[in-house]
């Protein structure tokens, strides 16, 4: 089966930062696959602009090299690639020096027309408001134009506040579009469309039928060669204040009026500014990953031998409102782990009664589970009886949700997070992007966290582990347990 694609307009994309890995590995091949797939037209441009001394020909021997790498097996497809390339536009420009700016302007037509013109920050935040002010100083901006960024928009409350300001100077908040490419993925989508178009979760969705929500984002991988900028973030700036946080408020949030940008935004803002202060400390537990066989701990990965920088976090959340009173959220995440998995669990209360004899085994909580890596997947666990003659005996099942072989989508190619996303931008869609006021109220609620628990010093655990045993007993307490992280 073929996708069914709605081809956009002819648009103006420029990429600051687009021979960072960012462009290379992710934008390119995801525009490369919006043409291949005929959502792309071919009267699209793509600028490219990054210190290096390049010309056009040289970047798009740069974009041919990361089709190579990262586009996969449309990639090869020798007459789109001709086309996709064509696109490609490149301007050598350091955007902290004025007289650069020229060449961008040389590059682009003045005013956007009719063509909507986006321009994507793929560079660190400290270029952020150089450029928000460079585009506008060239006059490059009008009703027309868009910013996209990414995370990480500030370290706390202040310096996101402080970020947001950079932008509204210059444009209004429907031209800023914030990506957490979480919310790209096929699944978190889905969980919108089986929540808010199917009868019968809804009724269940709350503290009378849910026992506890679990989101897990496991990563086997450590900080690499991210050290010097993930020392002193940490996981819970790095990961829980952006995609845990906006996991949790799509599976928390009312149902919206309608799916449109600022409904669903104003429904999830609602959620950020509902979950209750942590107040006891034994439920915020900070890991560090120690060495293990062949591996450097995180300081030695860091180089910062008395770092107390958390490579793992578990909370145990409360969205404080009538929804949800008193329906945990655990939240974890945490690097050098057993394996990689992001994955959230909706899990309901037991039957209220059993009428089966003891004999007959136990049923099991049914776990609503939605996986957005490594594959993405949607199951439902489910009690049923044995098949066989041979008496009443329950047996756990799975039933798969993803449905992709009743919609014939079995061999399709899951399209990656952020080719919805770009297209998103161009069509000016902002329903999957975050808001100003989300990011703030995310960080409010994250601050009075760190706050606390900053300069502490994290409990060692094995790599290859679940975690600290403090996070276990975070559960355990509570006479529950994480779902296994399968190998
Ligand atoms: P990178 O270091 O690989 O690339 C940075 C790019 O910025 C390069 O193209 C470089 O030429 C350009 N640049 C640097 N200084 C410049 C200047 N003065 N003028 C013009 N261009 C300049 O970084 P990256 O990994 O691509 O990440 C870019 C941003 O996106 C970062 O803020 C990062 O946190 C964020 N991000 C990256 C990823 C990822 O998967 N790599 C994911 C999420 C968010």
């Amino acid at each position: 089966m073929v996708a069914r694609v709605v081809p956009v307009d002819p648009f103006d994309l420029v990429v600051f930062g687009a021979t960072g890995d960012l462009a290379r590995r992710k934008l390119i091949p995801a525009l490369y696959h919006r043409m291949h797939d005929g959502q792309m037209p071919e009267d699209a441009r793509i600028v490219g602009v990054a210190r290096a001394q390049l010309d056009a020909e040289g970047y798009r021997r740069m974009a041919e090299a990361a089709l190579d790498e990262f586009g996969g097996e449309d990639a090869r497809d020798a007459e789109m690639r001709r086309k996709f390339l064509a696109t490609i536009d490149y301007v050598p420009l350091d955007v902290m020096e004025e007289a650069g700016w020229s060449r961008l302007k040389d590059a682009l037509p003045t005013a956007c027309g009719d063509r909507p013109r986006a321009f994507y920050l793929s560079v660190a935040p400290r270029f952020f408001g150089p450029i928000a002010e460079g585009v506008h100083a060239a006059g490059l901006t009008d009703a027309n134009s868009r910013i996209v960024i990414e995370k990480p928009l500030g370290h706390d409350l202040a310096s996101a506040a402080a970020l947001n300001g950079v932008f509204a100077g210059h444009f209004s908040e429907h031209q800023i579009f914030r990506i957490d490419h979480y919310l790209g993925k096929e699944t978190v989508q889905n969980l919108m469309a089986l929540r808010f178009a199917n009868a019968f979760f809804e009724p269940l969705w709350n503290a009378r039928h849910i026992d506890h929500v679990q989101i897990t984002v496991a990563e086997k991988v450590g900080v690499e060669g991210r050290g010097p900028y993930y020392d002193g973030i940490g996981a819970m700036r790095d990961m829980v204040q952006n995609h845990l946080l906006q996991l949790l408020c799509l599976v928390a949030m009312e149902p919206p009026s309608q799916f449109e940008p600022d409904a669903v935004r104003d429904e999830k803002l609602k959620v950020l500014r509902a979950l209750a202060p942590l107040t006891r400390l034994e439920d915020v537990v900070r890991g560090q990953y120690a060495a293990g066989p062949g591996m450097p701990s995180y300081v030695e990965d860091a180089n910062a031998p008395t770092s107390r920088t958390e490579t793992f976090i578990a909370l145990k959340a409360e969205v404080a409102n009538w929804r949800w009173a008193g329906v945990p959220f655990y939240l974890r995440t945490g690097k050098r782990m057993k394996s990689r998995v992001s994955e959230v669990a909706v899990v309901f209360k037991s039957a209220p009664h059993s009428i089966f004899p003891a004999a007959s085994g136990r049923a099991a909580q049914n776990v609503l589970a939605l996986r957005l890596q490594p594959d993405e997947a949607i199951t439902l666990g489910m009690t049923i009886k044995e098949p066989g003659p041979g008496g009443m005996r329950l047996a756990p099942a799975v039933l798969d949700m993803t449905f992709a072989d009743t919609l014939g989508a079995s061999n399709m190619r899951m399209p990656d997070a952020y080719e919805r996303l770009v297209m998103d931008v161009i069509r000016g869609d902002q329903t999957l992007f975050m808001r100003g006021d989300e990011v703030e109220a995310a960080w409010a609620w994250v601050d009075a966290i760190t706050a606390r628990v900053d300069g502490e010093r994290p409990e060692l655990y094995e790599p290859g582990s679940a975690g600290p045993d403090d996070a276990l007993m975070l559960m355990h307490r509570d006479g529950r347990r994480w779902r296994e992280l399968a190998q």
